[in-house]
């Protein structure tokens, strides 16, 4: 069977938009299942579903037509506070929905996601105009003007914008439309593979006997190359050990147990999409989100793990609600966001174009990565700007 375009997309957009009521509709999965989520009505966790867009006339969800395209969807957390998990949802996605409620319009949250899909390097963008059952249809048009006004000259300028209720599934199947129509980026099963690890888990039930248990399973996504049951991996930067009262991180070698895509096994996993891989490592590690930030190759492909980078930085010229960003300072601390890591840094050296910072979590540098800089801001990581690793 040739095998189907596999995409993640994330969903986005500022708090009580709709963002994991769409998801529902459009996946069948409520993702708001941890406890505290249900207590307090909001999104904590990255959510990830999984689907397969069919074409019959229309599209729709698996089941009747010809499959067209895979897809995982990733919502992301509407709280400014969880700016640093929004980020690393966004580092293993091809592509974004971007929600903004018809009866409240774009508000600072939505403008912080776009900047987050700038930041990431998103140029896929859907934009979902949700709730038009809650506003006449003139002001939807007066609405949806104002997105397309508000958004000019930023990477959403020429994205579909799509009028939507997700609570009445009105026009639905146009979403799965744009989904579909969406490029998929050329891969070349022949590079290094490259497996961002977003999330751990351990498995295994509870009361399961030693001899059937499972190790650590990291999920994530393959950017590059493939990956197969049996081949011997290295994980960067590995795990954290305090020797001589300082920490260092350790690569962390293993073998791949099983693999899956979604949640079904597979014995190789390709670019694209949501997969996991099981390994030989203690599922304690699989437990504790340990080995999420991480990146995974094949053995010595990696190169060495560093706590000084230089990236080439760029601030945004205003933030949200209009208020001008101070320039970056020598001696300062950022939040940045790299792959799916989050690590904290200190300028040590500054000019217009680049700064160098020493970084408390070491990362694995790739020359041209993107990252994303957040400040503290009255206790709260704003997103300020945007970089490009230079080494
Ligand atoms: P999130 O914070 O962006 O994930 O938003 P939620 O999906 O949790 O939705 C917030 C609230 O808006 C909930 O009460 C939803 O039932 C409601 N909602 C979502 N979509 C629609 C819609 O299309 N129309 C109306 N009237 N309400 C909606
Ligand atoms: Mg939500």
């Amino acid at each position: 069977m040739q095998e189907l375009d596999t995409i993640n997309v994330i969903i986005s957009g500022h708090i009580d938009h709709g963002k994991t009521t769409l998801l529902y509709k459009l996946s069948g999965k409520w993702t708001d299942t941890h406890s505290e989520e249900l207590k307090r009505g909001i999104t904590i966790k990255l959510g990830y579903a999984d689907i397969t867009i069919s074409k019959n006339g229309d599209y729709n969800i698996a089941g009747n037509g010809t499959p067209q395209r895979y897809v995982t969807f990733i919502d992301s957390p509407g709280h400014e506070m969880l700016m640093a998990t929004m980020l690393s949802g966004a580092a293993i996605v091809d592509a974004a929905i971007l929600v903004v409620a018809a009866n409240e319009g774009i508000k600072p949250q939505t403008r912080e996601h776009l900047m987050a899909l700038q930041a990431k390097d998103i140029k896929n963008i859907i934009i979902v105009q949700n709730k038009i059952d809650l506003v006449s249809k003139e002001k939807a048009i007066e609405n949806y003007n104002t997105i397309r006004k508000e958004f000019k000259g930023t990477i959403a300028e020429n994205a579909p914008i799509i009028p939507v209720s997700s609570q009445q599934e009105i026009n639905i199947e146009r979403i799965y439309q744009a989904i579909c129509e969406v490029k998929v980026p050329q891969r070349n099963p022949n590079d290094k593979p490259l497996f961002l690890v977003a999330r751990s888990f351990d498995i295994n039930k509870p009361g399961t006997k030693p001899k059937d248990l499972h190790g650590a399973v990291m999920g994530g996504t393959l950017k590059a190359g493939k990956l197969k049951v049996g081949d011997t991996i290295e994980i960067k930067p590995g795990i954290m050990i305090k020797e001589a009262n300082q920490i260092k991180y350790k690569t962390v070698k293993t073998k791949i147990v099983s693999l899956f895509k979604g949640s079904s096994k597979t014995n190789e996993i390709t670019p694209g999409g949501n997969a996991a891989i099981e390994t030989e490592l203690d599922m304690s590690l699989g437990k504790t989100d340990t080995l999420s930030g991480c990146v995974v190759s094949l053995e010595n492909n990696l190169p060495d793990i560093t706590n000084k980078i230089t990236i080439k930085h760029h601030v945004f010229k205003e933030q949200i609600g209009g208020i001008t960003i101070p320039p970056l300072k020598p001696g300062e601390t950022l939040m940045l966001s790299i792959n799916t890591s989050v690590t904290v840094g200190v300028i040590s050296r500054l000019n217009k174009d680049e700064a160098e910072l020493s970084l408390k979590i070491p990362i694995v540098p790739f020359k041209g990565d993107k990252v994303g800089i957040a400040r503290n801001i009255n206790n709260h990581w704003r997103l300020i700007g945007h970089g490009e690793i230079v080494k």
